[in-house]
């Protein structure tokens, strides 16, 4: 099955907009409270003794980790607004950036940036991803947001061939700040994950959020991904009392791991609900099936969106 760059969009959209993953356009805001006030680009909070974690104006997050000596950007969002004016603002630290993948909402702001890693396995992806038609559709799925915007305020294309590889068992020393870097295919195919060594925590990205997503070209079939979990998961083991992730409040539970390796077993035994999920005649399905306030009626946390097609690939 494969899936075009506008189906992307609609479930992406379907999954900030209808499933609740932190868009502005999902909360209670008056009509009175939109009329005077844009909604702003970038927001951010401190999260750690050295970590902020930054919210663009669609929902999406990134976060910027400070050593002594320099200071790491993760995931650049669409690609709107002078995101590097708004970083130096948190740090006068040289900067890296680490794109986790290649997605339009995460990849899409790195021209700002002169070194930038990202695994290049999703270079094509990348192409695809952060064309400006891409980013508009993105950008659109927060209407306020959308309509606040100019050309001029999105960054240029960029071209991956000018990155850095970012690969398994690399380690930034940020100065006194350890960056250990996981690939974890599934969601994307260079699908990176990365332990903050001193401060305990592990970021999954879109690796593993609260509705993980594998259901497209460029993802992986779900025995595949059970896999890419179980290598993070072991070679991760004690190392991290913390999970982030780049969608929603950012906050996973510490056993979200174990969580998600036992929903892909539920699937592989056809005990989860597989919820048919339909666009552009393609079937895809949502795990557990999920109430009004798409929280899952049987209790559990997170979700999986994937290919019944792919189940055992
Ligand atoms: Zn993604
Ligand atoms: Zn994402």
């Amino acid at each position: 099955m494969q899936i075009n760059r506008r189906d992307f969009l609609k479930l992406s959209g379907l999954s900030i907009a209808t499933l609740g993953i932190g868009s502005l356009s999902n909360q209670k805001v008056s009509a009175e409270s939109m009329k005077s006030e844009t909604p702003q680009k970038f927001r951010s909070a401190k999260i750690d003794r050295n970590i902020f974690r930054i919210r663009n104006g669609v929902g999406d997050l990134m976060y910027l980790v400070e050593g002594k000596n320099r200071a790491a950007l993760i995931d650049t969002g669409v690609g709107v607004g002078d995101l590097k004016k708004y970083v130096e603002t948190l740090t006068d630290k040289p900067l890296i950036v680490l794109l986790t993948h290649g997605h339009v909402d995460h990849a899409s702001g790195s021209a700002q940036f002169e070194e930038v890693y990202m695994n290049h396995k999703d270079d094509e992806l990348f192409k695809e991803h952060t064309s400006l038609e891409t980013r508009k559709g993105y950008a659109g799925m927060n209407p306020d947001f959308a309509k606040s915007l100019t050309d001029s305020d999105f960054q240029p294309i960029d071209s991956p061939s000018r990155f850095k590889n970012l690969s398994n068992g690399m380690t930034f020393d940020l100065g006194g700040i350890h960056l250990d870097i996981f690939e974890i295919p599934g969601h994307t195919q260079g699908m990176t994950g990365i332990l903050f060594r001193e401060n305990r925590a592990l970021l999954t990205g879109d690796g593993a959020n609260m509705f993980t997503f594998l259901f497209s070209k460029e993802t992986l079939g779900l025995k595949s991904y059970q896999k890419s979990l179980q290598r993070l998961k072991k070679f991760t083991a004690k190392k991290f009392e913390k999970m982030y992730c780049s969608h929603g409040s950012g906050d996973l539970t510490i056993d979200y791991l174990d969580r998600l390796l036992e929903d892909c077993d539920l699937i592989f035994d056809g005990k989860d609900d597989r919820v048919p999920f339909e666009f552009m005649g393609s079937q895809a399905a949502i795990a557990f099936a999920i109430d009004q306030n798409h929280n899952r009626i049987d209790g559990g946390i997170g979700n999986i969106v994937y290919d019944p097609a792919r189940i055992s690939e």
